[in-house]
């Protein structure tokens, strides 16, 4: 596993007193006792200053030294690589100097630029050739930095100034669309004009850097993870690097993305207590938990750290690092690089989410897609964890190397799939691979729907003001007696015309279904109707030696806000019925514990990493909470069942365990008593 690695930087202002008292040597120190290899030091910050003293750009007014190369000299004393940070996009200095190069999103209207800190700007205009590339060229020849990290952040959204919209006319006779038109027909060309734009000024930055010092890294935060999941220069070959908000269960998603790639993969983690990556107010709990949530998926931890103004660490650094750095020694001890994954199912993360059809909403001001498509990935995120599936989620790019028999693709709420996913996934099921859509079924290009569905026709159900209602039939999930009620699940359903899918069964509606969808006040649902839905819920499709199911309702999106214990038990019964034949499963009454398994390549051997997330039920929707573990989470009793003709020997931690055989399973009680537990079981000769 690749050792941990360090962001230790700060985001100045002018007015902020910088590299008073350095302590160069003990930050290098530090790292090299911590095993690290690179670690990432600051280059230009948001505000646009520059910490060497340079011809291009803004040095900050308080320096006297030279604090980019300093840091970088003392990190190669201990033979550790030294990447600059550096913003991409976003830079105050350059912008109150340059108005003509300030993003704007309307005609005129600069889209942000503060008296003293950020601006947004636009790197189709002067800025990067005459700005920012001199000034990366200065801290990877001059301050002697290894690589940079570029943060992307705004860099490539939506722009109408003068020289995006010379360009968009240049290019299609046509006039840029604007925020203010989202109805604009142009905006169907803008997104994949956008895209080739990004794309090109990529291969520009990614060419100058490497003529200037052949072997540089260089990375942009986020292009490639989940919040960009599609392929952009360097992305999929080149490693990936993302931070996720620093809770449940966005590191973990993260770090489950990454492993689908075929490098590891930095998980960076910034907001990590309530300070910008101050580590002092976390508890070792918490740093323990949030580690091995990374290291359970074997990526990279890149460590947002601060450093003080003085240049000089703050006290609490130290002690986080080693106490991070410990619990690396024991997942790197427990799974090594040799494992290969061994998912039972595939969580799809579609393009869509971001590009929408085609990649015509790319950078669309105000799209929702993206929110929307966060709700369907966190709620299927938990929901499988909760049934205790061993999963792994995954781009469409990572499908080529994924996509094997024995796993189930899960597709949820993905409005659009591109040619080579349609190809790849006709493929996989006309050789016998079975593929489970959730809430929607994709379109192609040409807004047909995909042949291997099994559907003529799929209507969306955008009638209504507001989410409908769908009462779920039981599948062993219904309480008996006198309090028999079907689970309500917040969704619309789609109009279905079949052409091969057969219904497998039926939801039911609310009563007075109909007149409560078109009401624009109805604030309750209603009973369950006792008559089901004429348009089915689940359908099965048989396609070549393969079948595609449909589950027709948002249970995924639904489960963002209401994790209810029934939804989980329905899935589970419901996932036991398409993918009868999944090697692992965790039968764990409260879910909460995520199982991560690996399959040695030539033993007869698995490893299992069980991870206690600890027993929250929160609505996911919201961002931006903080989160601390301050107490041992909660003891569970789980079962962990091995389909497996053989015997197995067993041990959790290292010491063996009693299983029981039950039919084609070996069944293994686990009291979770710990945060994590590693099981391996071999098979006996
Ligand atoms: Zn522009």
């Amino acid at each position: 596993m690749k050792p941990i690695t360090w962001s230790i930087l700060l985001q100045s202002r002018g007015a902020i007193k910088l590299g008073g008292n350095p302590d160069m040597d003990g930050v290098a120190r530090v790292a090299f006792e911590n095993g690290m290899e690179e670690a990432i030091i600051i280059g230009k910050d948001h505000t646009g200053f520059c910490m060497h003293p340079t011809r291009f750009g803004v040095m900050h007014p308080s320096l006297k030294i030279n604090l980019t190369k300093g840091l970088a000299e003392a990190l190669h004393k201990y033979g550790i690589r030294a990447i600059a940070y550096v913003n991409f996009g976003m830079d105050g200095e350059a912008g109150r100097r340059h108005r003509d190069w300030l993003q704007e999103k309307s005609p005129g209207q600069p889209a942000l630029v503060t008296p003293d800190h950020y601006a947004d700007l636009c790197v189709f205009s002067p800025y990067l050739k005459e700005y920012m590339l001199p000034v990366v060229k200065e801290i990877l020849l001059d301050c002697g930095a290894d690589g940079i990290f570029f943060d992307t952040m705004s860099a490539f959204f939506y722009c109408a100034c003068p020289v995006c919209r010379a360009a968009f006319k240049k290019a299609f006779d046509k006039e840029l669309p604007l925020a203010d038109n989202p109805e604009d027909p142009a905006w169907d060309l803008y997104g994949p004009w956008q895209y080739e734009r990004m794309c090109n000024c990529l291969q520009t930055v990614y060419q100058h850097i490497r003529d200037w010092k052949p072997g540089a890294s260089v990375l942009f935060n986020h292009l490639g993870g989940p919040a960009w999941p599609f392929p952009l220069p360097e992305v999929v070959e080149g490693m990936i690097s993302c931070d996720p908000p620093a809770f449940f269960p966005w590191v973990s998603m993260y770090a489950s993305y990454q492993s689908s790639l075929p490098t590891t993969g930095d998980v960076f983690i910034e907001r990590f207590a309530r300070g910008w990556g101050d580590r002092n107010a976390n508890t070792t709990l918490t740093m323990r938990y949030k580690s091995a949530a990374i290291f359970a998926h074997r990526q990279r931890f890149c460590i947002g750290d601060r450093i003080h103004s003085d240049w000089r660490l703050g006290p609490g650094t130290t002690e986080a690092l080693k106490t991070i750095q410990a619990v690396w020694r024991q997942f790197n001890r427990a799974l090594p690089d040799e494992l290969l994954n061994a998912p039972d199912f595939l969580l799809l993360h579609p393009e869509a989410y971001r590009l929408g059809p085609a990649r015509k909403a790319f950078q669309k001001p105000g799209d929702k897609r993206q929110a929307n498509g966060w709700l369907a990935a966190l709620g299927g995120y938990r929901l499988l964890m909760d049934c205790g599936r061993s999963f792994m989620t995954l781009p469409e790019m990572a499908l080529t190397r994924q996509l094997q028999p024995g796993r189930v693709l899960i597709i949820p709420a993905a409005e659009y799939v591109k040619p080579e996913t349609d190809a790849l996934i006709d493929g996989f099921v006309t050789g016998g691979g079975t593929v489970l859509l959730v809430e929607r079924v994709p379109r192609l290009d040409d807004g047909s729907l995909p042949k291997w569905c099994g559907f003529s026709t799929v209507e969306e159900d955008s009638a209504g003001p507001r989410v409908g209602a769908v009462y779920l039939p039981d599948l062993g999930t219904c309480r008996r007696g006198k309090d028999d009620e079907r689970p309500l699940l917040r969704s619309n359903v789609c109009k279905l015309e079949s052409a091969g899918a057969e219904a497998v069964f039926y939801g039911y509606p609310q009563e007075h279904a109909e007149f409560l969808h078109k009401t624009p006040y109805a604030s309750f649902y209603m009973a369950s109707d006792s008559t089901p839905m004429d348009t089915p819920l689940l359908t099965c499709f048989r396609y070549g030696r393969g079948k595609v199911w449909f589950l027709n309702c948002a249970m995924f999106t639904d489960y963002t806000d209401g994790a209810l214990p029934v939804y989980k038990h329905w899935m589970e019964n419901l996932l036991r019925r398409i993918h009868p034949r999944a090697d692992f499963e965790l039968v764990s009454p409260g879910g909460d514990v995520e199982i991560v398994s690996y399959r040695h390549p030539r033993k007869r051997e698995t490893v299992h990493v069980l991870l206690n997330h600890g027993g929250r039920r929160t609505s996911l929707r919201h961002l931006f909470t903080s989160e601390q573990v301050i107490a041992p989470q909660p003891a569970y009793p789980v079962t962990l069942r091995i389909r497996s003709k053989a015997d197995l020997h067993i041990t959790v931690d290292g010491k063996p365990v009693e299983a029981v055989r039950r039919g084609a399973s070996v069944h293994v009680p686990i009291v979770m008593d710990s945060l994590w537990k590693f099981v391996k079981c071999t098979e006996k000769s």
